[in-house]
């Protein structure tokens, strides 16, 4: 239904990065020679001690090991700052939008130099040292981007804890890693809301586990009232204030720990993925080079929090390696309507824009009006990342936000795999809706069924990687053995990604979604992307999830939740005509058995269906919710554990 081919316009393939000769060419060079490709590839880094041991990695778990440019010595901040000096010290590195319309500002690389300097040695004073860990809990302000660069200078290791999470969450992700010092803000500031950051943080440290803590940080970005504990919290502007604007680099070992980031807990517990400083750096930043067709003059734009994976490489590190403009928003889509977004692009001439396919359905249930409303002409090419960007969803973008003029890049990957493995490079590989399409360069995906097998041309099951990349994470924090159960136990030798897996007859990818959550009716195996993407398809619905649930003979049943547009009512006969649809478009064996209206969906706070806790509800066991702590809206549950009588 959705294999309709969309390659780039020749204007943009002819200027493009990757014409569509070198694709299938450089794909086979970086898998024949894996480790000669990205040896030449490492050269694009500036280091202090060029790397001569490229590759060095075993996934047999009797003898595991993954280095990458492992004698190499180099300094993350220097790579995405002082090397860009010299030719552009007054280009703007970061455009900053504030949740005012009326407040915006530009960094540019010599100021942000200046600041990541002066808070790099404020840190070194206050006792921070090379391998300490700091936690960050900020809101999307440019201090946030100064914080993680400024520890990346001085060889701390980073964990960014997203600004909207509770105490309990901060609590429990500075004791798993022991921070020596917390970074926050007063309050945040988002939709004209204001987020207590720094009183969250008092009361996570009155938590087990806390007392690490020596010293809290607090930026000053409402001027709301905080309480001040003195010695311990001091203000960011005060031990700033003063400090030299040059800071010496620490010379970092290419497989020292650069960050920790704990995962999105769509499936359950969050881990805390350590990445490491060279293979990193040099794998976001080629990726973001080539994915995202970058040049010179771009302006990019990357929507995603910094406290997710998407905001590390792709609003970050990847692009400030690069030396280009990217923009850090500190709002949301809808606000103060909701066009904000295609403000945003028309102010600031983005060109590059990078988004979920979350907020691309909550927009398109909005309609095209706000959209059409905006010029948008200095777009040329969109971006997708967090889900299964259904093919309803796909072509609204391409068509409305895009004019049908931009090619877009389905992107698949995962905080554990620190930059893009699946997507198309735009002007190489035609585009088809819904498909994340081809390996990046060095990626050799395999699909496998249950037991191990590898399975050949078109067909499906799960998601694994042969061999390694520069980009993967190396191990979970302080679990070395939960990374090796978790990732390279269920087949061994390979990566496991946890995700299902199908490929066409042209080599394409289409993710089918969570390998935990594939539905099995009468022994056939579905999906869940593809009936929630069926039901996307229907004109009067925006949104749709979709589970397993016990059923006498079917073994298992299909439980559907589905949202409806901006100004459509549920009714019996909407139910039924649903019903008939997906039926219609899919088969009967994927006919759902329930229909639950959803007036919004359990999701993490980057945005994902939390499919694991809709199967709770399906079956009437609020008891068994599991970890609830990354939802974004825990009222959901409530609603739909409600609503769950009327199906
Ligand atoms: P946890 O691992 O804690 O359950 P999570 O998997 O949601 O959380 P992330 O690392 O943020 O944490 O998300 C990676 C997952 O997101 C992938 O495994 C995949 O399921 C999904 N994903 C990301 N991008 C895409 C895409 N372009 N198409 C399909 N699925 C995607
Ligand atoms: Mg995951």
């Amino acid at each position: 239904m959705s294999d309709s081919i969309h390659p780039a316009s020749t204007s943009f393939t002819d200027a493009a990065n990757i014409k569509p000769d070198d694709y299938e060419r450089l794909y086979r060079e970086s898998v024949e020679d894996n480790a000669g490709f990205w040896g030449r590839i490492g050269e694009r880094l500036e280091w202090f001690t060029k790397p001569t041991r490229i590759k060095d990695v075993s996934y047999a778990v009797e003898d595991f090991r993954i280095r990458w440019y492992e004698d190499g010595e180099l300094n993350v901040s220097v790579n995405c700052i002082d090397r860009h000096l010299g030719e552009r010290g007054d280009k703007t590195a970061i455009i900053w939008e504030g949740d005012d319309p009326a407040d915006s500002r530009r960094i540019s690389y010599r100021e942000l130099h200046a600041e990541v300097c002066k808070l790099a040695n404020a840190l070194r004073n206050l006792g921070v040292k090379r391998g300490d860990r700091v936690t960050l809990y900020l809101p999307m302000i440019p201090e946030t981007a100064y914080a993680m660069l400024a520890c990346t200078r001085i060889g701390a290791v980073h964990s960014v804890v997203f600004g909207g999470f509770s105490p309990d969450a901060i609590a429990g992700r500075i004791a798993d890693c022991g921070s020596k010092l917390v970074i926050t803000a007063d309050e945040g500031l988002r939709g004209g809301k204001k987020v207590p950051l720094k009183k969250n943080v008092d009361e996570a440290l009155t938590r087990a586990g806390t007392n690490c803590v020596e010293t809290v940080l607090v930026v000053k970005r409402t001027g709301g009232a905080v309480d001040m504990q003195m010695p311990r919290d001091r203000w960011y502007e005060a031990v700033v204030d003063g400090q030299p604007e040059a800071c010496e680099p620490e010379r970092m070992g290419a497989e020292d720990p650069l960050f920790i980031l704990y995962t999105s807990g769509s499936t359950g517990q969050p881990k805390g993925v350590l990445h490491t400083t060279g293979g990193y750096l040099v794998y976001a930043s080629y990726t973001h080079e080539c994915i995202f067709d970058l040049k010179e003059d771009d302006v990019y734009w990357c929507t995603a929090d910094v406290g997710w994976v998407t905001g590390h490489s792709y609003l970050l590190y990847g692009p400030l390696a690069n030396g280009a403009t990217t923009v850090m928003f500190e709002g949301v889509p809808n606000h103060p309507d909701i066009g904000r977004f295609w403000d945003v692009v028309d102010k600031h001439g983005v060109t590059l824009f990078y988004t979920a396919p979350t907020a691309i359905r909550a927009l398109m249930r909005e309609g095209e009006e706000p959209v059409r409303k905006r010029s948008r002409k200095s777009l040329r090419l969109l971006g997708s990342v967090g889900e299964p960007i259904n093919p309803e969803a796909w072509r609204w973008y391409h068509e409305v936000v895009g004019d049908s003029r931009c090619p877009i890049v389905d992107t698949w990957w995962q905080t554990e795999t620190g930059g893009i493995l699946i997507t198309p490079l735009p002007g190489a590989i035609p585009q088809k809706p819904g498909s994340a399409t081809k390996p990046f360069f060095g990626i050799q995906p395999a699909i496998v069924d249950a037991e191990g097998n590898t399975k050949d041309g078109a067909t499906e099951g799960n998601l694994v990687i042969l061999d390694s990349w520069p980009g993967q994470m190396r191990t979970v924090f302080g679990d070395h053995q939960r990374f090796i159960d978790t990732y390279f136990k269920t087949y061994p030798g390979r990566y496991f990604t946890g995700d299902g897996c199908r490929r066409d007859e042209d080599g394409y990818y289409w993710i089918t979604g969570r390998v935990d959550d594939v539905i099995n009716v009468s022994g056939h195996r579905i999906g869940t992307a593809e009936v929630e993407s069926a039901l996307v398809a229907h004109e009067k619905v925006a949104e749709a999830a979709v589970v397993g649930c016990p059923h006498d003979i079917k073994g298992q049943g299909i439980y559907a939740y589905v949202t409806l547009n901006a100004g459509e009512e549920p009714s019996d006969e909407l139910r039924k005509e649903l019903v008939q649809w997906v039926r219609k478009e899919i088969g009967p064996i994927a006919t759902p058995d329930h229909l639950q209206w959803a007036p919004g969906l359990p999701k993490t706070r980057s945005g994902k269906i939390m499919r694991r806790i809709l199967r709770k509800i399906a079956e009437n066991a609020p008891d068994q919710l599991g970890d609830t702590s990354t939802l974004a809206d825990p009222g959901v549950v409530n609603s739909l554990l409600e609503g769950r009588m009327n199906r």
